[in-house]
């Protein structure tokens, strides 16, 4: 075996989170050595996939080289990492190369557990199932909605966490409308099935996202988890619980199915001493550092933080993270807190976005002068016109500028 590559600072994960952290820590301090290890060779913007869906937005406007993306003076391991030991402070990759490192940070993300919903793999991309939760999937999701001719068009919601709290709901409004638009409506039976017992995770939300989801005819069905689809007979079974906690399965025909998969923390995170009982990377919510290892940091989906996970949130937590890894370099205290800011812009109909910004405890945390629970065509163009090349061209390039969000006054 060769002896091991060492680097001060090294990123396993090279996506919203690892490349932000990335481009923030070279921005400040040029001088320092920072290796990231991530396998993709491309790096998508997962936020526009919703507009993919709806067919609003081009799939290929989502998607950009990682050498384009990364840091130039950063050095790019493109390997996936199999293991941590936080004892030997390396990380071992999949070709047997082991990493050395000062400092690390966990980014890796979330994975997409697809494979237990029976059938899904099978038939994902064919026989009207779809999903917006990958880029090989998410254009099909168009083409269900835009070929749709009136019937039944399912969309599924798995239990907490997943990324993007909005997401799984936005895409039945969008859906709703375009068979508004298409005289379809009184041919059509939308079912939103949610495995949770809320539609959404901020309560302050809820009525108005009720009100939404009644205007488009959706009906919601909570407690129901998607377990089996059977694509060819276009069939899919959901676990049911009643109100006094008693399961049972009801099978539901469907014309279009679009499924949010059940997701959780990269299997060798799972498996390392880095996580809580959940399988997610334990830190300090305020703080960003590990509780246990003090030299690792996380953020973004893989970290136990709870809040929503969101590239929104990543936007706050990065600075913090790097503030804090940075003082941890001079021997200083960690000074910089994370306050729980995510924000979801709920797509509720073609021109429309209900932006939910809030903070650890549901604290309703607007950045404008704005009603949060109005449905707006600002925050539309905001969404689709201002987020993405403020995503490319200023968080990933590691620039920090911000307007401050306040929490509303009620
Ligand atoms: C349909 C959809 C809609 C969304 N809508 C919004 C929205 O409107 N607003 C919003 O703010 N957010 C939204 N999000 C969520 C947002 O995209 C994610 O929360 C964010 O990208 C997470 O960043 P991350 O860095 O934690 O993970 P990712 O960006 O997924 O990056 C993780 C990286 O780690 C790498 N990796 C994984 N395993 C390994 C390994 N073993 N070794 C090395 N590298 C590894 C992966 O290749 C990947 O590049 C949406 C997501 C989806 C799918």
């Amino acid at each position: 075996m060769t002896a091991p590559k060492s680097h001060q600072i090294v990123i396993i994960g090279g996506g919203t989170a690892g490349t932000t952290v990335a481009a923030s820590l070279l921005r400040k301090r040029p001088q320092l050595d920072v290796a990231v290890i991530e396998p993709s060779e491309v790096h998508y913007y997962q936020p526009a996939f919703t507009l993919v869906g709806g067919g609003t937005y081009s799939l290929s406007n989502t998607v950009k080289p990682q050498q384009a993306t990364l840091p130039k003076q950063v050095t790019w391991i493109r390997q996936s990492a199999t293991q941590i030991d936080p004892e030997q402070k390396q990380v071992h990759l999949l070709n047997d190369e082991i990493i050395s490192y000062q400092y690390l940070v966990v980014a890796t993300g979330i994975q997409l557990d697809w494979n237990k919903i029976d059938g899904l793999l099978e038939t994902l991309g064919e026989n009207g199932v779809c999903s917006n939760y990958s880029p090989q999937s998410v254009e099909y999701t168009w083409q269900c909605i835009d070929k749709f001719s009136g019937g039944k068009a399912l969309f599924t919601q798995p239990p907490v966490p997943f990324k993007c709290a909005g997401a799984p709901q936005k895409i039945a409004y969008l859906a709703a409308d375009q068979f508004h638009k298409r005289g379809l409506s009184k041919r059509t039976e939308i079912n939103f099935y949610n495995a949770g017992g809320a539609l959404f995770s901020v309560p302050d939300f809820i009525p108005y996202l009720e009100q939404t989801a009644a205007r488009h005819d959706v009906n919601l069905n909570f407690n129901h988890n998607l377990i089996a689809v059977d694509g060819p007979n276009k069939k899919a079974r959901f676990a049911v619980t009643d109100a006094d906690g008693n399961s049972s399965e009801i099978e539901q025909d469907f014309d279009m199915l679009h499924v949010t998969p059940p997701q959780s923390a990269p299997e060798f995170i799972k498996q390392s001493r880095l996580v809580n009982e959940a399988g997610w990377v334990t830190v300090d919510q305020f703080t960003l550092q590990h509780t246990q290892f003090d030299d690792i940091f996380s953020l973004g989906d893989v970290s136990s933080l709870p809040t929503s996970k969101t590239a929104a949130a990543i936007r706050k937590q990065a600075p913090v993270l790097v503030q804090n890894l940075l003082s941890r370099l001079d021997g200083k205290p960690l000074d910089a807190r994370y306050d729980g800011y995510t924000s979801c812009p709920v797509v509720t109909g073609y021109g429309k976005v209900m932006l939910a910004e809030f903070a650890y405890d549901a604290v309703v945390t607007p950045t404008l002068p704005l009603n949060p629970f109005k449905e707006s065509r600002f925050y539309w163009f905001v969404k689709k016109y201002f987020l993405p090349p403020m995503y490319w061209h200023f968080m990933l390039k590691g620039f920090e500028a911000d307007i401050t969000h306040k929490p509303l006054k009620k």
